[in-house]
């Protein structure tokens, strides 16, 4: 029930075209980065990713530059010789590391893949989530960024919905909001719709929102910033969409904070925010004691991301639609056997072999790599 040691740590800077320019209220990226953690022993291979987004993107300061210092710095030499034999035991070595949760989040990640591998378990078994849960799949839901026109938001919205996606996001922000949700409920009618507005708001909003209200969202995600628990709880009390955190809800103590406070109703989990699995079951199970629900957001990360949500997207007290949606949704190409696709419409299913399920094409990984490091304990022959 204990992983074999790890002999030898591999990273692999990656950098995969977006199909369209990203954009949201606090900026916008073509190229996604993305660095690959592999973890390898004598009998398996542990793989996560760490994905942030090019320097200057809104969401966190977190960048590639600095994720692959953190990793090859001080992670990555730290793994070799390591063996895992439980969730404490990678809650253990994670909480060893001083770097950026975007970095931490790809080993230790990986370490669960190598942890279920091990217990013959999928991550989702070992996570906990109900059997009837990850039988029936991940629901994953359509992100949109922000266009130049409403036209636009409407064709791109219009093209992804025949896939069969269980819910819609839009971005807004200041000058870009009330207009969108009234064309997009006046175009498609009854959709599942929400706004995210990553922290582009403050208390001063509130009468926006209020109209807002109107529209029948299904929540309001992050409408302001990451530390305004004042004027999060304010607008939960004026208006009846629950308010979801996103940027709020980087750590156990801050979600609880915020959910003291009266600030949300829905919390999205991001393991790349977080710093891992671990990390996100632990705010899962506290949005659950307290009647918050949960779903899972993404970067959008790469397949070996993107894999690591759907395990986590089938706990018990995810009751929305993910982030979560196929390689080919966002990019250009993907480097996973297989690529993160839909089963039927508008499910993800959740891969049956233990670990993660997921593998690493070596022909996609050569022709996206712009860096690659290895740590060893074997002896170069
Ligand atoms: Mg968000």
């Amino acid at each position: 029930m204990t992983s074999d040691p790890i002999e030898r740590v591999v990273l692999t800077h990656l950098q995969i075209p977006f199909k369209e320019v990203f954009r949201i209220s606090g900026g916008e990226v073509a190229i996604k980065d993305a660095i690959v953690v592999t973890l390898e022993t004598a009998s398996a291979v542990g793989l996560g990713e760490s994905s942030p987004m090019a320097a200057g993107f809104g969401y966190s300061s977190d960048t590639p530059e600095g994720c692959w210092e953190d990793l090859a710095g001080t992670i990555a030499p730290s793994l070799l010789g390591q063996s895992v034999d439980s969730r404490e035991a990678i809650a253990g070595l994670a909480g060893t590391w001083t770097a950026s949760r975007f970095a931490i989040a790809a080993a230790e990640t990986a370490l669960w893949d190598l942890l279920g591998q091990a217990r013959h378990a999928t991550i989702a078994e070992l996570l906990g989530a109900p059997d009837l849960r990850i039988d029936l799949g991940v629901e994953s839901g359509l992100a949109v960024g922000l266009y130049p026109s409403i036209v636009e938001l409407i064709k791109t919205i219009g093209a992804h919905l025949e896939a069969g996606y269980r819910r819609v996001k839009i971005k807004i922000q200041p000058g870009q909001d009330l207009e969108l949700v009234r064309a997009v409920r006046q175009h498609f009618g009854e959709i599942e719709l929400m706004v995210d507005a990553n922290a582009a708001y403050t208390a001063a909003d509130l009468d926006l929102f209020r109209e807002l209200d109107q529209y029948d969202l299904l929540m309001f995600e992050q409408p302001m910033a990451a530390a305004d628990l004042d004027g999060l709880a304010a607008l939960q009390r004026a208006v009846t969409t629950p308010v979801c955190l996103d940027e709020t809800a980087e750590t156990l103590a801050q979600t609880e904070a915020a959910i003291q406070r009266g600030a949300c109703r829905i919390v999205n989990l991001k393991i790349q925010r977080v710093g891992g699995l671990g990390p996100a079951l632990a705010i899962h199970n506290l949005c659950h004691q307290h009647g918050v629900a949960c779903w899972v957001g993404s970067m959008p990360e790469l397949g070996i991301g993107q894999a690591h949500g759907i395990h986590l997207a089938t706990l018990a007290n995810c009751k929305y639609p993910s982030d979560l949606e196929p390689s080919s949704r966002w990019f250009v190409d993907d480097y996973t056997i297989p690529l993160v696709d839909l089963a039927t419409p508008g499910i993800i299913e959740v891969p049956t072999r233990p670990g993660l399920g997921y593998h690493v094409d070596p022909v996609k990984v050569r022709r996206y790599q712009v860096r690659q490091q290895e740590f060893t304990t074997r002896t170069q022959g």
